[in-house]
């Protein structure tokens, strides 16, 4: 794949002799393939390739991907990366090329209050407004508010001369729970989301006391692919029922598999478009099996069958699961979607 969007970043001057392993070492962990390039590094992903290599009096890193945009967030997770590897040296850095303009980050926008309603007991229907709408129905199916504290004057994140992301600090830090669309209405420039009311939650009082015109800021799209595989298990709480309700909206009719979601009243339960080869089940939390044992207990079709395991859930749930599919019965990365989408 050739990418028409390139940019550079070079450091002038010393730089530890470790650097490029250590950054080699950071970007693996995080689970992406590093391949070493006489004495500097590639990584190559569907969204763009960054090489990074010492040269005579300093070191270079080069990104290309479709777009600003793109080149961006490259950008922004390789300094993430460097910040870990050798701190502060991402300051000293300095970039040309196609990179974004413009006092925000490429993927934040301002988005307004239109209105709020109850869709079930525990559930609100958040609709929102935004400038621009159109890449929320296919750039991804998750983005992240950006909540201001409360009677402050919000402080939105903005890029610095280096082209840097910049977020408010301290008293003036944002809070960025993620959430996944609902709609989108490209006409009206609106979009919905629903949150799931629960204590202690920030975004839920921000929810329950919002005003209409009331403005936050969103990062995104992002995250959230559609899930192949002939077979499926889905499984997942209240916080994935929108993106279950999703996925399963937009399955082959021909699909086959198990849906189970867990909820702790049953007054919460919705319409789900169940492809005919697939089960649903709703579980109550505190009663009969819950969704481990519900999961554990699927005969999960063998190696080399088109299958897929879909889990979102609480931070522990989404542990036990990764152990059990990948560890115990094998299953491989590219069949595999588990994300912990809260933490107790
Ligand atoms: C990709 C992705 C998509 C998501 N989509 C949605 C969505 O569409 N709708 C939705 O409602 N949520 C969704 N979530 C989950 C949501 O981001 C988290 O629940 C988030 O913590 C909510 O923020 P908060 O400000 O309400 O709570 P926080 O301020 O983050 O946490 C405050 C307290 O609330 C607790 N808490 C957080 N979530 C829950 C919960 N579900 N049940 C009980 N206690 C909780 C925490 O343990 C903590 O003690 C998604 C998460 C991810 C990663």
């Amino acid at each position: 794949m050739t990418f028409p969007a390139r940019a550079v970043g070079t450091v002038a001057g010393p730089f530890p002799a470790t650097l490029i392993d250590d950054i080699a070492a950071e970007i693996a962990e995080h689970g992406y393939a590093v391949e070493r390039q006489g004495d500097g590094l590639c990584v190559a992903l569907p969204v763009g390739r960054l090489e990074a290599e010492p040269e005579a009096a300093g070191f270079s890193v080069r990104i290309a991907s479709s777009g600003p945009k793109q080149i961006h967030e490259m950008r922004e997770a390789f300094l993430h990366f460097l910040d870990h590897a050798a701190p502060g040296l991402s300051e000293r850095m300095t970039w040309r090329g196609d990179l974004p303009t413009g006092a925000y980050p490429p993927n934040f926008r301002k988005v307004r209050v239109v209105g709020t309603r109850p869709v079930s007991p525990n559930f609100l229907r958040m609709t929102m407004a935004a400038e621009t709408v159109g890449d929320f129905v296919a750039g991804g199916m998750h983005f992240r508010l950006a909540i201001p504290p409360k009677d402050r004057a919000p402080v939105w994140p903005h890029l610095d001369g280096g082209g840097r992301t910049r977020w408010p600090k301290g008293e003036d830090a944002l809070h960025n729970p993620a959430y996944t669309f609902v709609a989108v209405d490209v006409e009206k420039g609106e979009f919905d989301f629903d949150l799931y009311v629960h204590d202690g939650g920030k975004a839920t009082q921000w929810a329950l006391e919002a005003e209409a015109g009331e403005e936050v800021g969103l990062l995104g799209p992002g995250g959230g692919t559609l899930p192949p595989g002939d077979f499926l298990l889905m499984a997942g709480d209240e916080t994935a029922l929108p993106a279950i309700r999703r996925i399963l909206e937009l399955s082959p009719p021909g699909r086959r598999g198990h849906v189970f979601v867990e909820l702790g009243d049953i007054a919460d339960r919705c319409e789900l478009a169940v492809p005919e080869g697939m089960t649903a089940e709703w579980l109550i939390r505190g009663e009969g099996p819950d969704l481990w044992t519900r999961i554990a207990a699927v005969p999960f079709p063998g190696e080399g069958e088109s299958r897929f395991v879909w889990i979102a859930a609480e931070r522990e749930l989404a542990r036990k699961a990764r152990l059990h599919f990948r560890d115990t019965l094998g299953i491989t990365q590219d069949e595999v979607y588990i994300s912990a989408y809260w933490t107790r």
